[in-house]
């Protein structure tokens, strides 16, 4: 059963520990408010954090949408406790509604990610571009989709200037209004792979995925003619399979993901932090034991709020485990410094629970 969503050998590696423990893998198909609906080999289950991952939850690590899970199952009740989260391969992050310090993952180990666009809309560059950004720093590979190619005169051409935009990506032109170019999209899904959709509004997105489930499992609306934007319609949506093995996760909150903050990374967020360590003596300073550290200065003298450095180290190692890098060297540094940012980490959170105690 779980195989059908992605379960890997790799994964079954890093679930070894939780199945010591007597826990059961799940993945999140899609997260509710007070629980969230896991796929389990017993089916479908509604899983509540247990108060340990709670508590982390609410020091930004709530499970997502797509995470791998440990579980202790109630199958005859159809309920579950969800006991651990398993690492991400990728991730979609964003700020939190109501801070700015918040970042929160609304999407895991996604593969693929369709940034769609349509024929019909003006072609916005800078739009793109962040839709495109949010895809690369999720760590999962983008694919531009060109929708409604019934509308144009010339998608070819149309498709080869966006390829200029979007160096690296394909470009697909379909048309689920005539059923063409789905098979080409689904061909870039390899079976047990998970994609999303990105895009603004209106541009053919639930159109798209009806098409390629082969049903009317999404409400659509008419466009409005005049501004070539759609109208929000919210339906039920979740992690579902698709034909040839792929997956989609089509949960609220993704498919918009690049215009909310794709520009607003780290750097935006906490500038502070950044500049300080600028001022460290060594440019690769961990910030740890390490002579002349101007984050440790700043802490010591309480000019940097320990919290806000906790957090800030939390999101880096979130955003180096999402995978930004590719090259084989570079991710060895990343390896490197992720570790030893994780031995400091840990120190300060030891630190902060003892100086609260
Ligand atoms: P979403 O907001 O991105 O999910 O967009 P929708 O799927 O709701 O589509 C918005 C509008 O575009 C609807 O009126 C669809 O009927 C229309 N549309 C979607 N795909 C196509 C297509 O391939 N060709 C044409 N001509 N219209 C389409
Ligand atoms: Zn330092």
């Amino acid at each position: 059963m779980i195989e059908h969503y992605g379960w890997s050998d790799a994964l079954r590696l890093a679930f070894e520990p939780h199945a010591r423990a007597g826990y059961v893998p799940g993945r999140i198909i899609v997260q509710q408010r007070e629980a969230n609906l896991v796929i389990t080999d017993a089916g479908q289950l509604s899983a509540r954090l247990s108060g340990r991952l709670r508590h982390e939850a609410r020091e930004g690590g709530h499970p997502a949408a797509g995470d791998w899970v440990a579980l202790s199952t109630k199958p005859t009740e159809g309920t579950a406790t969800l006991h651990a989260v398993l690492p991400r391969r990728t991730a979609f992050v964003r700020r939190a509604a109501d801070s700015v310090q918040t970042m929160q993952v609304i999407a895991a180990n996604i593969d693929v990610v369709f940034v769609v666009t349509s024929m019909n809309a003006d072609l916005n560059p800078r739009r793109l571009e962040r839709f495109l950004a949010a895809a690369w720093q999720s760590g999962a590979r983008p694919v531009v989709v060109l929708t409604k190619a019934d509308l144009s005169e010339q998608p070819e051409a149309e498709a080869a200037e966006i390829a200029r935009l979007a160096a690296g990506c394909p470009v697909l032109i379909v048309s689920a209004r005539q059923g063409l170019g789905l098979d080409g999209l689904l061909g870039h899904i390899a079976p047990g792979e998970t994609c999303v959709l990105i895009g603004s509004s209106g541009v053919g997105k639930s159109t798209l995925v009806n098409a390629l489930l082969g049903e009317e499992r999404m409400a659509t609306q008419d466009i409005r003619a005049s501004d070539a934007r759609g109208r929000h319609t919210t339906s039920y949506r979740q992690l579902v399979l698709l034909p040839g093995g792929g997956l989609i996760l089509d949960t609220p909150g993704i498919r918009e993901v690049g215009l909310m903050d794709a520009d607003v990374g780290l750097s935006a967020v906490f500038e502070d932090v950044e500049r300080l360590a600028q001022d460290c003596r060594f440019s690769d300073c961990r910030h740890g034991t390490e002579p002349g550290c101007a984050v440790r200065a700043a802490l010591d003298e309480g000019l940097l709020d320990a919290e806000r450095w906790a957090h800030f180290q939390k999101l880096s190692l979130e955003q180096t485990a999402s995978g930004l890098t590719k090259d084989r060297t570079a991710q060895e540094a990343e390896r490197r410094r992720q570790s030893g940012l994780q031995r400091v980490y840990r120190s300060t959170k030891k630190n902060l629970r003892d100086q609260r105690s």
